[in-house]
């Protein structure tokens, strides 16, 4: 019995562990999706700056509906996203994990559902546990693509108050096609007899490395359509902890219902303007973790591997009889990979070009000695 038993602890909590990748000490870490490359040091001082202007203030509490911030993250994503979005459009938490959960703190809940295609974000499913949503997992092709046919009709049966596509998805990289995020749109409208349709959120963490347009243009017009996105990913910034999402104003004003006042801090915010005055910059490295992550992809390829395409800045690639073994050969050989618990399949993360050199040397080495 864990000591956590011990404890009147809800029910739906008793035997679970919480979520996280084994953060070990190793020269290469390839498995949490990180940006590998660290911030450049222009941009180091210029939050330098403007977290002493923050400092200043500290006695006051930050902004609370962070308006200078929603306003540039609005620019950003009007810039990069094809699509025009305005300052009440756009919402920000620490972290997109925090928006997921100010979601279901609004739009799920006890005595209401989420329903996400597996495998998937696993954290869709233990924020869904946390908010006391009950969880509906739903089906994928072999492939890791959605199929809509099954999607709508699971839609259609189970109701859900919530719906998550993940695009590009986690861990597999699978981009999914406007056409198939408006199918299951309409199914998730229609399938609501009390008129008021269910909310769909498309989770693009993952959207700038995508060979695709981001779905953010679906926004228009669609009132329970809501697109997530972090800074954690494309802005090498993870450890500032800065999500947020692009929907009706109407979103954002149902989830000021949930949120805790004040919730992003006075340098927090002041972090995330200087990071976005460096965008051009950042994005520079996403191009070269794409073409790394294509170079993986090829590479895997020509080694034997069977590789999922992949939209992200991760490859899914196997199949091994025994992915847990292989993961842990290749960590024998000084290289973190991630292991979801797909059967056959591990992730690895695009890093460097020295980075993924190693990667790629392990394996060729694991693959070798299994021979
Ligand atoms: N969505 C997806 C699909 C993710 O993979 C992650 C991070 N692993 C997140 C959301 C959460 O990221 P963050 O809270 O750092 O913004």
């Amino acid at each position: 019995m864990s000591r956590i038993d011990r404890l009147p602890i809800r029910d739906e909590l008793r035997g679970k562990s919480p979520y996280g990748a084994p953060q070990l000490d190793v020269p290469v870490r390839l498995n949490t999706n990180e940006n590998p490359y660290p911030l450049p040091e222009p941009l180091v001082r210029r939050i330098a700056e403007r977290v002493t202007e923050a400092a200043r203030e500290l006695n006051r509490y930050p902004d609370r509906d962070a308006v200078e911030l929603r306003t540039e993250l609005a620019r950003y994503l009007t810039r990069t996203g094809g699509h025009e979005v305005a300052t009440d459009q756009v919402w920000a938490a620490n972290g997109s994990n925090e928006v997921i959960q100010q979601l279901l703190q609004t739009f799920g809940g006890p005595g209401r559902t989420a329903l996400g295609f597996e495998p998937s974000y696993s954290m869709h499913g233990l924020i869904s546990r946390g908010t006391g949503t009950g969880w509906i997992s739903g089906p994928r092709n072999d492939d890791f693509t959605i199929d809509v046919e099954a999607a709508t009709r699971t839609i259609a049966e189970q109701r859900p108050d919530v719906v998550f596509i993940c695009s590009p998805n986690n861990p597999t990289g699978t981009a999914v096609g406007e056409a198939t995020v408006l199918a299951l749109y309409e199914a998730a409208q229609a399938a609501r007899a009390d008129g008021a349709g269910a909310l769909v959120v498309v989770d693009e963490a993952y959207g700038e490395f995508s060979h695709r347009p981001s779905l953010l243009p679906l926004i228009e017009g669609r009132p329970n359509l809501v697109v997530s996105r972090t800074m954690s990913k494309a802005f090498g910034a993870a450890g500032l902890r800065l999500g947020y999402l692009a929907a009706d104003p109407a979103v954002v004003d149902a989830v000021q219902l949930v949120r805790l006042p004040y919730h992003l801090s006075s340098v927090t915010q002041a972090t995330a303007l200087a990071a976005l005055e460096h965008t051009d910059t950042l994005l520079k490295y996403v191009q070269q973790l794409k073409a790394e992550r294509d170079r993986l992809v090829t590479e895997l390829r020509a080694a034997g591997c069977q590789v999922v395409d992949s939209d992200a800045n991760f490859v899914q690639f196997g199949l091994f009889e025994d992915a847990h073994a292989t993961w842990q050969a290749i960590l024998d050989h000084g290289v973190l990979v991630r292991d979801n618990g797909v059967p056959g399949w591990l992730r690895v993360t695009a890093g460097t070009p020295a980075e993924n050199d190693a990667f790629l040397d392990a394996v060729r080495a694991v693959l070798k000695e299994s021979k």
